[in-house]
């Protein structure tokens, strides 16, 4: 599988990926998307970086996205453990973001698909792989992926915690699901984690002896035909987004028309959710924004210098002074490591101003990268009223 670049705006210095993996050998991050109960799954090999992406939310891309870039993370693939029926996969955005592939069942006949997958390939992550297998039954695609040394896999709805994927619709079938677990998934040691495509009930993880004894459709002494009539009694409602989800992830999650991306700026969303620029950007379109700087007084005209034309309203005092800021242009807020600024970027945002960012990495990283700043012997602000001078 082929590994893709390190996107150029890559906030560094990036921590140490061993760190964020407590040490181990792999970095396994739950994340959850709580409009549609649903998990992903980002697991990483820390020595070689690569990572793979299970069951992305096409409306949390930017989420994944800042937490692969913020770890410095070489994503190779963006794998969906079946066609979802309750929400779009963020496949396609995966891939246009990083180049990663786009893995899902062969059977799924999917578009956009680059990694079609069948039972017994295996998913190479740096020096690691998942194993794929076919377990059918929830829909006649699904997967599971188990880890080379079978210590966790990812069962997608095929099993999930104490309970498993309905089988009413989508080729689903009791019979072949019943098989599919017992056969796939619950001969995996005892130990064996196991990670559901879905919970909504805040039930993250689960093991193979747990679900052999207490799962309530087919743990304990049920047999097959305990199992099936259980499947076949219950009477769920459709998915709600059902009508839109099958179709977007035939094509793999790429939007029917262009998705709109804020136009006046190559925004990313930090991990921690708020937009930032890049300072080469910032550099770049410096005379048509208008650059907020929130340190204090002090700061602004001490020995770190400021940069040229920017305007100066501490933090403390930004919610009194908001109408000194130009509503007609863009405003990037900077402050000495982008931690104020952040602040200041989320009551912008509230207050209501269309455009706002923050500059990632502050002035540190400004200067770090080469880009100007000036010192008040240098530059003549005005203390403490707002200045326009580019
Ligand atoms: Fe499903």
């Amino acid at each position: 599988m082929s590994a893709t670049a390190t996107p150029p705006d890559t906030p560094s210095p990036g921590p140490s990926l061993l760190a964020a993996a407590a040490g181990g050998p792999l970095l396994l991050r739950q994340l959850f998307d709580a409009d549609t109960g649903t998990f992903t799954y980002l697991l990483a090999d820390v020595s070689s970086r690569q990572g793979v992406l299970i069951d992305a939310v096409f409306e949390r891309h930017d989420r994944d996205l800042s937490l692969i870039r913020e770890l410095g993370i070489d994503l190779v693939a963006s794998i969906d453990t079946h066609v979802h029926a309750d929400h779009v996969t963020g496949s396609w955005l995966m891939r246009e973001a990083t180049g990663c592939a786009i893995g899902l069942a062969a059977a799924a006949g999917a578009e956009n698909v680059t990694l079609p997958l069948r039972h017994g390939d295996r998913v190479v992550v740096g020096g690691r792989a998942l194993e794929v297998r076919a377990t059918p039954g929830h829909t006649d695609g699904c997967l599971t992926f188990v880890l080379d040394d079978r210590t966790m896999a990812f069962t997608g709805d095929a099993l999930l915690v104490r309970g498993c994927g309905r089988c009413d619709f989508q080729q689903g079938n009791a019979h072949t699901l019943w098989t599919s677990i017992t056969e796939q998934i619950l001969t995996l040691p005892d130990a064996c984690q196991l990670w559901p495509g879905h919970d909504y009930t805040g039930r993250g993880a689960t093991s193979v002896a747990e679900e052999k004894a207490f799962n309530a459709r087919l743990g304990g002494s049920a047999t097959e035909r305990d199992f099936v009539g259980h499947m076949e009694a219950m009477q769920l409602p459709h998915p709600r987004r059902l009508a839109e989800a099958l179709p977007g992830n035939l094509r793999s999650g790429k939007p029917r028309e262009a998705v709109a991306r804020p136009s006046w700026a190559p925004l990313e969303r930090s991990y921690a959710g708020l937009p930032e620029l890049p300072p080469s950007w910032v550099a770049a379109h410096r005379a048509s924004l208008t650059l907020l700087d929130v340190r204090s007084a002090e700061e602004v005209n001490g020995p770190d210098g400021r940069v040229p034309g920017s305007v100066a309203i501490p933090l403390a005092e930004l919610a009194a002074r908001l109408e000194e800021l130009p509503r007609d242009r863009a405003v990037v807020v900077v402050c000495h490591s982008g931690s104020r600024s952040a602040l200041a970027t989320q009551q912008l945002l509230q207050a209501g101003l269309p455009r706002v960012a923050n500059l990632r990495g502050g002035l540190s990283r400004w200067a770090a990268e080469g880009y100007p700043l000036h010192t008040s012997a240098e530059d003549h602000p005005e203390d403490h009223h707002a200045e326009h001078t580019a």
